[in-house]
């Protein structure tokens, strides 16, 4: 009997506590596989090459921690909480930059502060957490106050060094950066290595995908994409255009994105488009031209598939009406 305790009670830490002295939760409040992603990782390569934890490209040179994104602009306006990853003790904060995109034009507003809005959290035993690009005006602790995992700290924001609205969460042990999904600091490209993570219940790996689908009477704008706002619901049958748009992320040359508009009466159109390089987000559409007559009414599915040697990696759909 005793032994039997003894065994329930040890087992599930052995791994993560004894091994690597800490354990975190994601930062964000969202659901990684929907309302929001990973759009980059801890870049393992220390010279100019990119590696993330899995020998492939999902980061860029240099970068030092994840990136936990939401799929739009707008979706900043929604107060999506940032969570403490761990217990500790806020070490400091700031607040008080704008949400704007990062580009040449605004680096130099940003320069020295590329953290943007942020907070960060020593846990002891050398190891400290930082939280970059927070909502202007959202950071709600204090340098000082203690703070346990999963306590809301400030919201998803676009301040900094920021291109998209994301939290960068950087793990640092003794003023190290490590991965927290691979924090044995040697890669290896080997799953087996990769059992071991600092999370208590590790997000899974994606190689790119979608980050939304949508609807339009013409191509939409890249801009308009990215705040969330090109997505049309509104169509009549005398509309111009019936467009489809898919934006993906982690894209690498060579993958396909499948896209199809079908309606009442069958498809309308469907199209494979060819990513002729590498990029960290794109998006790609395809529509058809209202000609002579009217659209027939009733619902449309749009469906946008992203492949990889010929593997869907993501698959989404959307419907209209046409009334
Ligand atoms: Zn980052």
């Amino acid at each position: 009997m005793i032994k039997r305790v003894t065994l329930a009670l040890t087992l599930p830490f052995a791994g993560h506590v004894l091994a690597e002295g800490i354990i975190l939760q994601p930062p964000i409040d969202c659901d990684l596989s929907n309302t929001c992603y990973i759009q980059q990782y801890v870049d393992r390569d220390p010279s100019e090459g990119v590696t993330d934890y899995q020998c492939a490209g999902q980061s860029y040179n240099g970068h030092k921690g994840t990136d936990f994104a939401l799929v739009s602009i707008a979706d900043i306006e929604k107060g999506i909480a940032v969570f403490a990853s761990a217990d500790g003790t806020v070490e400091g904060t700031r607040d008080g930059m704008d949400d704007v995109e990062y580009n040449a034009d605004t680096a130099d507003a940003v320069k020295n502060r590329e953290c943007g809005n942020g907070v960060q959290i020593n846990h002891g035993q050398g190891w400290v957490t930082q939280y970059c690009h927070l909502k202007k005006g959202s950071v709600i602790v204090s340098k000082g106050q203690a703070v346990s995992a999963g306590d809301t700290i400030g919201q998803v924001g676009m301040s900094g060094r920021a291109a998209f609205p994301h939290v960068h969460l950087s793990v640092r042990k003794d003023g190290k950066v490590v991965d927290p999904f691979d924090p044995d600091g040697t890669l290896t490209c080997d799953e087996a290595s990769h059992q071991e993570t600092l999370w208590n219940n590790a997000p899974a790996y994606r190689p790119g995908g979608l980050i939304s689908i949508g609807f339009s009477d013409h191509v939409p704008t890249y801009e308009s994409i990215k705040a969330g706002t090109a997505d049309m619901q509104n169509f009549t049958p005398s509309s111009k255009n019936l467009v489809v748009y898919g934006f993906a992320y982690g894209i690498r040359q060579n993958d396909v994105m499948r896209l199809s508009i079908t309606g009442p009466e069958g498809e309308v159109i469907k199209q494979d488009v060819e990513m002729s390089k590498s990029q960290a987000r794109s998006f790609r559409a395809i529509g058809k031209k209202r000609r002579w007559s009217l659209w027939p009414t009733g619902t449309y599915e749009g469906s946008v598939t992203l492949l990889r040697d010929g593997q869907t990696i993501t698959q989404r759909a959307t419907e209209v009406t046409i009334r």
